[in-house]
């Protein structure tokens, strides 16, 4: 009888591999090529030992990256053969804490195998809002430092039962080392509570309470992963006013919660791409094209034909849902400009006057973290939010850095970026950092990320605005820390990185930035921008010509101001005095006067190049006069307004001196008389330069990036338009196309910068 020899090999397994169920995996591939050694978490990722035959071992090998757990990324596997130890069994280890450089994963969805334990009577966790498992459940927000431990989660307040714990205990469970893991017994415990803290149900029953409280029309707070929703009925249009006028949020669209995708097509039209990203186990809103019915309440998305929906992403959700008749508006419960809140006290501090009940538990909330948001442009996926589901994202780095480098990002949609080592590391959606509370919420942002990494950064990057919080914070931060190497990144130029870190470009690319407003390097504020750029380094190659923004920030809120603006640009006073149409008239002649004295003095007035501008001003143009609701709503009408038009026609534009002048096209506007016609010929016009300017850089990649391009209809056109020409394209899809994805592509210029 021949004997085989006998071989070890140990393994280091580096990405998203904790809390994925990953050493279970690697246990069951062990017992099935009868290996001996063991499997353990520790600090960089998984380390496993694997003893026994040769061809097992390369088997085993071989089965690790092909039927790796769903949740988990690959990002290497180092081997190395040592001596064998002859031991008898494969055990899981307990873990290892060294430096933290695992991953954090992001919460995931309510998955199929505990919706169906859920929904059966004769489970043990039958309706138990809590359910998860080792491939479902909380994960970031719940987490405090890593490795990924109960112990080391909000979690461990709650001690396990005899049951969760044998769950917890059997290698070949699916709940084996399933953090969040619990039940009725020994778990969360679901109540509804009122603003003065008394209990008024629990279980069960606050789930019918809440049903109750819906159905007659009240708003009720739910606790989610990541923070609290205001919720109501989606149909009873009384209901979502009042939460309007309660929250002070006249227009800006709600998001609606379906029970079911069928449900969400009773009120959307869905392509199969919308449909696969609703149901994906990230569970986003998705902004998808409303149907013509009256089935929901019409405040929900006033004036556009778009609205945002979603599926419940975890099981108390999908329980109230399935008791309710309606789908209901989930927005997230705090008040503009601040951020998301996380328990009942500050809750109701805040918001008693919007809400007075609240469907909660004691698991605590240890990181907010918003709800996603996406949509489909013809082939491309565009983020417009990244969190819930999606964050924190890691980026595995082809090139390690030695460095430790904090990308604080902008102020809008703020986020931050880590990179060290092999990593990039981009945290969820913080919000606008517009009031000290959110700010506040910023640097506790940033604490955490320090925390769970063990970071201490040598390199921070920031925007050069001077008046964002994050450059003055990092400023000061540098001042004090000389060690600290300090690196500002303009705005437009970090939208162009942030696309080329999505998408590993590290060759010179011809990057439209087309965005709202940001601090440009001559002073002024730039916005429609064409940059030859690489990683290291770019050239403003044209831009569009400066429009005025009459009043400053006022004119940012006020479209007409814009308006008014164009047309001082082409036209002299006394003509406009005489024109006759509703952005004229909505103006007194004296108004008129004092503004073009304004517009001629430049007084208070910054000149900018945005393209975001040049939407309001064309917007205005088109008739409409009101103030804005929300940042982005008059590109939101006209993208809506556009589907009312077949042009295929464009306005006229020149090119001169690398400057995109639009007065001629200002001039055609004026002869026309429909909103939709203009608004889509406007679309049209923004597609035709960016296609028409391209070609005279023929063979370099063009990247979209900018908070314009999440126009879906400008995206789906341009990319058409490319995809004719064979010419290579990138926009985001992974990261937000807008403000979000500053802080990445802040983080991608330090990492390729020599300094
Ligand atoms: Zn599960
Ligand atoms: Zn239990
Ligand atoms: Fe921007």
């Amino acid at each position: 009888m021949s004997v085989e020899p006998i071989f070890r090999v140990k393994l280091e397994i580096k990405g998203v591999v904790q809390g994925v169920g990953f050493r279970p995996f690697v246990y069951k591939l062990a017992l099935k090529g009868e290996l001996v050694g063991y499997v353990l978490n520790n600090g960089s990722g998984v380390v496993a030992e694997v003893e026994g035959e040769r061809k097992n071992i390369e088997a085993f090998l071989a089965d690790l990256e092909l039927f790796a757990p769903p949740l988990s990324r690959i990002d290497s596997v180092t081997t190395r053969e040592i001596d064998p130890r002859s031991e008898v069994a494969f055990e899981i280890k307990t873990s290892k804490a060294t430096s933290a450089s695992a991953m954090v994963s992001p919460d995931v969805s309510v998955c199929d195998d505990c919706r169906e334990e859920m929904r059966d009577p004769k489970n043990r966790r039958h309706e138990y809002p809590f359910i998860n498992c080792v491939n479902c459940g909380p994960r970031y927000t719940i987490l405090k430092r890593l490795p990924y431990d109960r112990a080391n989660t909000s979690m461990s307040e709650f001690e396990m039962c005899v049951d969760c714990q044998e769950e917890y205990e059997d290698p070949v469970d699916r709940r084996y080392h399933a953090q969040p893991i619990g039940c009725r017994k020994c778990g969360p415990k679901l109540k509804l509570v009122n603003s003065s803290g008394e209990v008024l149900a629990e279980e069960r029953l606050a789930i019918a309470k809440t049903r109750d409280s819906l159905e007659c029309g009240k708003s009720v707070a739910i606790k989610g992963l990541g923070g609290f929703h205001l919720v109501c009925d989606a149909t009873n249009e009384e209901a979502v006013k009042k939460l309007r006028l309660n929250k002070n949020r006249p227009t800006k669209p709600l998001a609606v919660m379906f029970k079911s995708i069928q449900e969400i097509k009773k009120v959307a039209l869905l392509s199969q791409k919308e449909e696969a990203l609703i149901l994906s186990k990230e569970r986003p809103i998705v902004i998808v094209s409303k149907k013509d019915s009256n089935y929901l309440a019409a405040s929900i998305a006033p004036n556009i034909d778009k609205i945002g929906v979603f599926l419940p992403y975890e099981p108390l959700r999908e329980l109230l849902l399935e008791k309710l008749d309606f789908p209901i508006v989930a927005t997230s419960a705090n008040l503009s400009d601040e951020p998301i809140i996380r328990d009942e006290k500050e809750l109701f501090e805040k918001l008693s006057f919007v809400v007075g009940e609240a469907l909660t538990h004691d698991r605590e909330i240890v990181n907010a973290c918003d709800d996603s948001v996406a949509r489909i442009a013809g082939e491309e996926t565009l983020t417009l939010r990244m969190a819930r589901g999606y964050a924190p994202k890691s980026f595995h780095l082809k090139n390690a850095t030695g460095k430790k480098i904090l990308a604080l990002g902008g102020r809008q949609k703020s986020s931050m970026t880590l990179a060290f080592g092999e990593s990039m590391i981009l945290s969820p959606h913080i919000g606008d950092l517009n009031s000290i509370d959110s700010f506040e919420y910023f640097l506790r942002t940033m604490e955490t990320f320090k925390t769970f990494y063990d970071f201490e950064p040598d390199v921070i990057v920031c925007d050069k605005h001077p008046n964002y919080e994050t450059t003055k914070w990092a400023r000061a931060y540098a001042k004090e820390n000389q060690k600290i190497e300090l690196i500002e990144v303009q705005h437009h130029y970090a939208h162009a990185l942030a696309c080329m870190a999505e998408c590993s470009l590290d060759e010179k690319a011809l990057a439209f930035c087309f965005d709202g407003t940001g601090y440009g390097e001559d002073g002024t504020l730039w916005g429609g921008e064409v940059l030859l750029a690489s990683p290291s380094e770019y050239e403003r190659v044209c831009h569009f010509k400066e429009l005025t923004l009459l009043g400053g920030e006022k004119a940012i809120k006020e479209p007409r101001r814009v308006g008014l603006a164009l047309l001082f640009e082409c036209f002299e006073l006394d003509k406009i005095l005489e024109m006759d149409s509703a952005l004229a008239r909505s103006f007194s002649k004296q108004e008129i006067k004092t503004f073009y004295a304004m517009f001629a003095r430049g007084a208070s007035s910054p000149k900018s190049s945005s393209i975001g501008r040049l939407f309001d001003g064309v917007f205005a143009l088109s008739g409409y006069v009101e103030k804005l609701g929300y940042e982005g709503e008059s590109g939101l009408i006209m993208e809506s307004l556009s589907k009312f038009s077949n042009a295929l026609e464009s306005y006229s534009y020149t090119i001169q001196n690398g400057v995109i002048d639009w007065r001629d096209m200002v001039c055609e506007i004026l002869e026309e008389e429909d909103a939709s016609e203009i608004s889509l010929k406007f679309i049209n016009t923004i597609s035709k330069i960016i296609v028409d300017v391209s070609a005279k850089y023929p063979g370099l990649p063009v990247i979209l990036s900018g908070g314009v391009f999440q126009n879906a209809t400008l995206v789906a056109k341009t990319s058409q338009a490319f995809a004719k020409e064979k010419r290579r394209y990138y926009v985001q899809e992974k990261t937000p196309v807008n403000d979000g994805g500053i802080s990445l592509g802040q983080a991608y210029f330090a990492l390729h910068n020599k300094g």
